[in-house]
């Protein structure tokens, strides 16, 4: 079952696919409570408005840790946030990691297109 999911406040179809939706149990270091997340999004729908005030503890370009960049996602219509862009997707590599414990986290990682369940206006598809 698709979903159409449309910005709450102008009510303009954002466009977002079901298809790139993260599953709900899909496990993300900052977290994912009362957000969905995506991993594809239809970027002539949205402002991306870089949010650089967290300063990473190292100035390298792969550092990936608990303080880390976010782009903030507007709606194009109207303006409003309606999310955050994360760079803690599913990881670039299919490698079952060391010892299998999983990728490693310097590994590249796909970016993950985080909104707020509020700020969506959520309709099913008939
Ligand atoms: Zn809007």
């Amino acid at each position: 079952m698709a979903s159409i999911y449309c910005c709450k406040e102008c009510g303009t179809n954002l466009n977002l696919q079901s298809t790139y939706l993260y599953p709900p149990d899909f496990y993300f270091e900052a977290g994912n409570k009362g957000t969905l997340s995506f991993s594809l999004i239809d970027s002539s729908k949205f402002k991306f408005d870089k949010e650089d005030k967290i300063r990473p503890f190292f100035e390298t370009v792969n550092y990936w840790g608990i303080q880390r960049k976010r782009t903030k996602i507007k709606c194009n219509s109207c303006g409003k946030l309606v999310g955050y862009i994360y760079d803690d997707g599913a990881p670039m590599t299919d490698s079952p990691g060391q010892f299998h414990m999983g990728p490693s986290q310097v590994v590249p990682r796909n970016p993950r297109y985080r909104f707020k369940t509020k700020a969506l206006r959520i309709a099913s598809e008939t």
